[in-house]
């Protein structure tokens, strides 16, 4: 049979829902099985996989071949993220720069490139943030634009910065992602028209959390997708070898090659290229301080296991 190519954009009950390449954004998916040799391998399609897929008598179709993946992540299921948007709000939860850091050390580790978004901006204009919220809001983009990471300003209550995060999900696979509380979903919604994710208040409601079962899927929009479910809001550093911690920060990986020992820690070390730059000020304080609370959480780890 001929072999098509499409994208995985859900995955339900043993079936793989492909979206043939070229195909119009409301063109009905192929529901299709993947070949047996895939579980013989122990490899699984993933939602976000580009495959190859041929179509069987009953208007059915066969995932054939798993194309190479991009990235890979685990909390949601999605394979080729080519955009994360890290969410953080300003005020309720407050702005947390600790848990910013270790959010982009995770995604930098899985190679997706990151925007930061604060949400709920509605709040500052009504005047419900305090000085203090305000100047925290403000040393994100003081902190974060240098280091090449964008940041929109977003209120879904109001709709407002809605279109430019519109305009940069537009030919990316893209996943949302933080925190919970920060208004993921509410943005979610606000930005895929048609979508209705549960916030806050209804799951409150109901009784019961919200994304617990619920299974990813991607959906269309401008000419891109969007993971229907918000990423990873909790974050472990299990995984993670002492010595790629500073990979996680891009002032660091890139101040790495010039100290003096190969595997520096950037702690104690003579010559440590990134001691040099704190020290001369060009290093913000903020993020080598969370680098070495995030070493000593991960040689704790390391130690009780
Ligand atoms: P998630 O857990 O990150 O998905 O957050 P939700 O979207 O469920 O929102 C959490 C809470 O924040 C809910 O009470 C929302 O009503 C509220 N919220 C979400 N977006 C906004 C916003 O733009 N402005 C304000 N003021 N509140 C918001
Ligand atoms: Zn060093």
């Amino acid at each position: 049979a001929e072999k098509l190519r499409g994208t995985i954009v859900k995955a339900l009950s043993g079936y793989y829902y492909v979206k043939p390449e070229h195909a119009a954004p409301d063109a009905a998916t192929i529901q299709c099985r993947a070949r047996g040799i895939f579980k013989k391998r122990g490899i699984s399609p993933l939602v976000g996989d580009e495959v190859t897929f041929s179509l069987t008598e009953n208007g059915e179709g066969t995932v054939e071949e798993i194309l190479p993946r991009s990235s890979e992540l685990i909390r949601p299921p999605v394979a080729n993220i080519d955009l994360a948007i890290l969410v953080f709000s300003v005020t309720e939860p407050a702005l947390n720069l600790q848990l910013l850091d270790k959010f982009l050390v995770h995604i930098e580790h899985a190679g997706i490139p990151a925007v930061l978004c604060l949400s709920k901006r509605d709040l500052e204009k009504e005047g419900m943030e305090t000085e203090e919220a305000q100047a925290a809001a403000a040393s994100v983009t003081r902190i974060y634009r240098p280091l090449g990471y964008e940041v929109y300003g977003t209120s879904s209550r109001l709709g407002e910065g809605i279109e430019p995060l519109q305009e940069r999900l537009a030919g990316h696979l893209a996943v949302f992602a933080g925190q919970s509380g920060v208004g993921k979903s509410s943005l979610l919604n606000a930005i895929v028209p048609g979508l209705t994710l549960e916030t806050n208040e209804i799951s409150n409601r109901l009784g019961r959390g919200k994304h617990t079962t619920r299974h990813v899927e991607l959906i269309e929009i401008g000419g891109g997708l969007v993971a229907d479910t918000p990423g990873f809001s909790q974050l472990d550093f299990a995984e993670l070898g002492i010595e790629d911690l500073a990979y996680g920060f891009v002032e660091m990986r890139e101040l790495s090659p010039d100290c003096k020992f190969r595997g520096c820690t950037h702690v104690h070390e003579p010559g440590c290229a990134v001691l040099a730059a704190l020290e001369a000020g060009k290093l913000e304080q903020s993020r080598y301080d969370h680098y070495i609370l995030f070493l000593a959480e991960l040689k704790e780890k390391k130690r009780r296991y």
